[in-house]
C-alpha cells in the first residue's frame, strides 16, 4: 500500500508528492488508514518515524468538508519548538488544501502547548467547541511536563463529537489510563 491507495484527495497527495515522499513510512502505513476511517488512535511512534505526517494527512482529509467558521482542529505539542516545527510542516504537506494554521489563535486549525492553550482559552474565551479534530502529541511529555490537569480541562471544552489521536514514544500507565477515559474506543496501534 502506497499513498495512492489510500484514497487521498488531489490537494493532499500533491503535497505529499511535493515534499518527496515516495512511499508510507511503516507507521504512516498502519495508521493513517485507521484514522481515515474516523477511528480514535494511540500509537506508539516516536520522532523519525514519520509520525507528523500520520496525524496531518487525516486531518487535511477530514478538514476538506466545508464548514462554519471556528477552529477545526487542535494539535497540542508539549514543547514551544515542537509547536513551531509542526506549525512549518503542516504549512507545507498542507500547501494546497487551502486551509489556515495558526499557533495557538485563529485559522481553522490550532497549534498550541497546553498550559498557554489554557490561558488563552480562560483568558481571551477561545472557543473550543467547532473542534473536531485532535491531537496529543508526543503525549508521554505532554504527561511528563505536569500538563495532565491542562489536558482534562480541553477536552472537557471539546464538543461531544470530536476524533482524537495520540502519539507518543512511551505508553506509561497515566497515559493509558487518560486515553481509556478521554478517548473512544481507542485503537492501539504500535509497530
Ligand atoms: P517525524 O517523525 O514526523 O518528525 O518525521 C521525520 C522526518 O521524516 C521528517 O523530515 C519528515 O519530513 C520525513 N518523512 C515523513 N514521512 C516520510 C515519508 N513517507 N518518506 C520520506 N520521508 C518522510
Amino acid at each position: 500500500g502506497g499513498f495512492q491507495s489510500m484514497g487521498l484527495s488531489y490537494p493532499v497527495f500533491k503535497g505529499i508528492m511535493k515534499k518527496g515522499y515516495k512511499v508510507p513510512t511503516p507507521i504512516q502505513r498502519k495508521t493513517i488508514p485507521a484514522i481515515l476511517r474516523g477511528r480514535d488512535v494511540v500509537a506508539m511512534a516516536r520522532t523519525g518515524s514519520g509520525k507528523t505526517a500520520c496525524f496531518l494527512i487525516p486531518m487535511f482529509e477530514r478538514l476538506k468538508a466545508p464548514s462554519q467558521a471556528g477552529a477545526r482542529a487542535l494539535i497540542l505539542s508539549p514543547t514551544r519548538e515542537l509547536a513551531l516545527q509542526t506549525l512549518k510542516f503542516t504549512k507545507e504537506l498542507g500547501k494546497f488544501t487551502g486551509l489556515k494554521t495558526a499557533l495557538i489563535l485563529g485559522g481553522d486549525k490550532i497549534i498550541a502547548t497546553p498550559g498557554r492553550l489554557v490561558h488563552v482559552a480562560v483568558e481571551m474565551k477561545l472557543k473550543l467547541h467547532t473542534v473536531e479534530y485532535v491531537v496529543f502529541d508526543e503525549a508521554d511529555r505532554l504527561f511528563e511536563m505536569g500538563f495532565a490537569e491542562q489536558l482534562q480541562e480541553i477536552i472537557a471544552r471539546l464538543p461531544d463529537c470530536h476524533q482524537t489521536v495520540l502519539f507518543s514514544a512511551t505508553l506509561p500507565k497515566l497515559l493509558v489510563e487518560f486515553a481509556r477515559a478521554g478517548l473512544t474506543e481507542p485503537m492501539l496501534i504500535r509497530l
